[in-house]
């Protein structure tokens, strides 16, 4: 999509750390990390947030979730623990919408989010 910043990650048009790249999604460093491991994780098909993505979507979905598990053993936060975090909408505090997966770790983190 035209004006994505993300879409433009993807298709290489813009420069990102990519620590993880298939057929249907890529992992990159965030360019502002809120923690020491602050990864993003997005579908290569442009969805603006959670609210546009399909009801046939569940296996992407799944797949998102599961490579974060495997990114965040990769890092080597996953036995201390870590935080994913899809924020969706306006109130949510998201900026980019193109639907992306935070992984967060590597620091203790608190609750309830700002
Ligand atoms: P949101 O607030 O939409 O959930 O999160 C957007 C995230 O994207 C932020 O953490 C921000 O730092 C990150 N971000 C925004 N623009 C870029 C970019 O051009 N490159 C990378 N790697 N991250 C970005
Ligand atoms: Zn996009």
């Amino acid at each position: 999509m035209e004006d994505c910043i993300f879409c433009k990650i993807i298709n290489k048009e813009i420069p990102a750390k990519i620590i993880y790249e298939d057929e249907y999604i890529v992992a990159f460093e965030d360019t502002n990390p809120q923690a020491p491991v602050h990864v993003l994780i997005i579908p290569k098909d442009h969805f603006s947030s959670l609210n546009d993505i399909p009801a046939d979507k569940q296996k992407l979905l799944g797949h998102i979730v599961l490579k974060a598990r495997k990114l965040a053993e990769k890092k080597g936060i996953k036995d201390k623990g870590y935080r994913i975090v899809l924020n969706t909408g306006k109130n949510s505090g998201q900026e980019v919408f193109h639907i992306h997966f935070h992984l967060l770790g590597g620091r203790q983190m608190t609750w309830p989010p700002g």
